[in-house]
Formats: C-alpha cells, sequence, structure tokens
C-alpha cells in the first residue's frame, strides 16, 4: 500500500493558501502528520478523504487518483474528521448499526457481527445501549474509530482525535490506534507531538502548507542528538537568550524556565546536552532548522 500525494496546491476563497506544493510518500503503518494549528493539516486530511478537491497536484491511492475515483476510494476509506457531530439521542449500537449501512453492509446477521465486533474492539460494548450523546470525550473519540473502521478499510484517516482528551483517555485511544494493523495505512493529523512519539514510524511536519521535514521519527532524533543543549534561566533572560542562540523551546519545570538551545557545539558554558527527542526536532524544524527548509535557511543566512 502507498498514498502518493504529488505538489497538492489549495487556496480558499478568502485567499489563505492552506496546501502549498505539498508532496509525500506514505507508506503501510501508522503516519504522523504534524503541524501547528491553522498549517493546514486539515485541509490535506478533507482532500485525501474524497471531501474538498484541491486547485492542483495528485494524490494516488496505490495508482489510484482520489479526485478522480472517489467511490472506489470512498469504498477502501475509514474517517474520523475533526469535528465529529453525533447524534445524541441514538444509542451507540443502533447508530454503528446505521453507519454499517450507509457503507454498503446491507445483511443483518453480517451487519450484527460487525457492530458487534468493533464495539468489543473499541471497548464499547458494555454502553452499546447507551445515547452517544453521553459520552466522554474519550468514548466519542473511541466510537469514532469504530465508525471509521467498519468494512475494514485500507485506508483510514483521523484528524486531531486526541484534542481534548485527558491523559488516561489519551493512552487507551493510542493503544486502541496502535493496535490497527499495519498492513493499513493509518494517517494521523495532530499538533501533539507525543501522539506522534508514541505511535508513528513515518512522519512529516507541516507549516503553513507546506511541508517542512519528513522521514522516520528515530533516525531524524538521531540526526539532532548532538546538537540540542539545555539550559535553565531566568525568565527575564528569555529574550535575550533568543538573540544570541538558536533557542528551540522554552518550557517551564517547577516553576523554573527550561530553554532547548540548537548548537554543533556547547553554545557557552553552562548549556549541557539536553538528549533530544521528538519534541527537538518538531521546533527545530518549525524553526526551520532541519528538514526542506534548512537548506533555505542556511543559503540565506550565508547570503547576509
Ligand atoms: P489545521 O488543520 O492544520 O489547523 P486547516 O487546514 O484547518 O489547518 O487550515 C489551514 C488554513 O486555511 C488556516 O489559515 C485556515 O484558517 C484556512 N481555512 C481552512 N478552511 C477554510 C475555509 N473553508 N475557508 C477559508 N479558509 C479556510
Amino acid at each position: 500500500m502507498e498514498l502518493r500525494i504529488q505538489h497538492l496546491n489549495k487556496t480558499y476563497d478568502n485567499g489563505v493558501k492552506a496546501l502549498n506544493d505539498i508532496s509525500l510518500t506514505i507508506p503501510a503503518g501508522m503516519f504522523g502528520l504534524l503541524g501547528p494549528n491553522g498549517a493546514g493539516k486539515s485541509t490535506l486530511m478533507r482532500t485525501l478523504s474524497t471531501l474538498q478537491d484541491a486547485d492542483s497536484g495528485s494524490a494516488t491511492l496505490d495508482g489510484i487518483n482520489i479526485s478522480e475515483n472517489k467511490d472506489s476510494v470512498r469504498r477502501v476509506l475509514g474517517y474520523l474528521p475533526q469535528d465529529f457531530g453525533l447524534y445524541p439521542k441514538v444509542s451507540a449500537y443502533d447508530l454503528l448499526d446505521h453507519f454499517a449501512s450507509l457503507k454498503g453492509i446491507s445483511q443483518s446477521k453480517q451487519r450484527k457481527e460487525v457492530v458487534e465486533a468493533l464495539l468489543h474492539q473499541t471497548n464499547l460494548y458494555n454502553v452499546k445501549n447507551k445515547h452517544v450523546g453521553g459520552f466522554s470525550g474519550g468514548m466519542r473519540q473511541r466510537f469514532g474509530i469504530a465508525q471509521a473502521l467498519i468494512g475494514d478499510p485500507k485506508l483510514i484517516i483521523v484528524d486531531e482525535p486526541t484534542a481534548g482528551l485527558d491523559p488516561e483517555e489519551r493512552v487507551r485511544f493510542h493503544n486502541l490506534l496502535s493496535d490497527i494493523g499495519n498492513d493499513k495505512i493509518v494517517i494521523l493529523s495532530t499538533h501533539i507531538v507525543e501522539d506522534v512519539a508514541d505511535l508513528c514510524n513515518h512522519m512529516a511536519v507541516i507549516r503553513q502548507g507546506q511541508v517542512v521535514l519528513q522521514g522516520q521519527p528515530l533516525p531524524l532524533i538521531e540526526q539532532i542528538a548532538d546538537q540540542v543543549w539545555k539550559r535553565f534561566i531566568d525568565k527575564s533572560e528569555l529574550a535575550l537568550y533568543q538573540q544570541e542562540f538558536r533557542v528551540i523551546s522554552s518550557r517551564l519545570i517547577s516553576g523554573r524556565t527550561l530553554i532547548h538551545v540548537y548548537a554543533e557545539d556547547q553554545p557557552a558554558e553552562g548549556f549541557t546536552p539536553a538528549h533530544a527527542n521528538l519534541e527537538d526536532v518538531y521546533f527545530a524544524a518549525m524553526a526551520g532548522l532541519l528538514g526542506t527548509s534548512a537548506a533555505t535557511t542556511t543559503a540565506s543566512t550565508a547570503n547576509v
């Protein structure tokens, strides 16, 4: 299985260029699409889910052009949108049963088997007769996955699924996603680095409609392993440090400010190696220090 995205562009009527020449190759397995709010993730997810057309470029699933073959792609697609609306006064069982008929499972015996198996898989069987409107955020998202998995899809797209979940529900949701299987393509769109770090074997970072980095998390971390340095500073010094060093992140830890700085060698006394993680990769990519935009940044710095 392979999803190949080539030079996708989309500009909305208000002039916002949400997709700016996006090219990605996505193999089977869990793929993390990481980027801040407004980066263009949902636009890309809706395009891949056949709900919206790009202005130019193409996306092909095993050679089949998605925008030209919407019906056949929909048969192998499972989609959990960011704003998954639910019918509040319907039980989980009945709603899933309804979605299964919409997906073309017309025999009631077969539908019962599918619905019950999915309710078990998503740990919702014991609440199957409850109205989905009364579900917690985590239960809703698990129900969303149940409906996305109807019909054994080959391409599964989940858009910002863990936003707003509490830590326990997030772990549960991660476990559910990780069990889906490596023979399918699962695209997880998120602004939460931890989602990708926990689950994905391939990833891309997008910013302002452009891919700024793509690869596999572990090699990407290794690539910067020796180039991230940390130091606790006084909060009031942050602006100063930002002027002098390539600060890729700053955060409060127990009321103190910890900064991570990107540098080949120890930037100054007091800095120690930070043991880089995926968050450092993400922030370095967002700062234009890694990946496709790094070459441009280096070139423009060299020209100054
Ligand atoms: P993300 O999912 O990464 O938050 P989106 O794809 O939702 O990003 O949005 C990308 C950009 O496109 C944002 O600037 C957003 O405001 C804009 N946008 C999204 N949908 C529309 C729309 N229907 N009309 C106009 N602008 C839109």
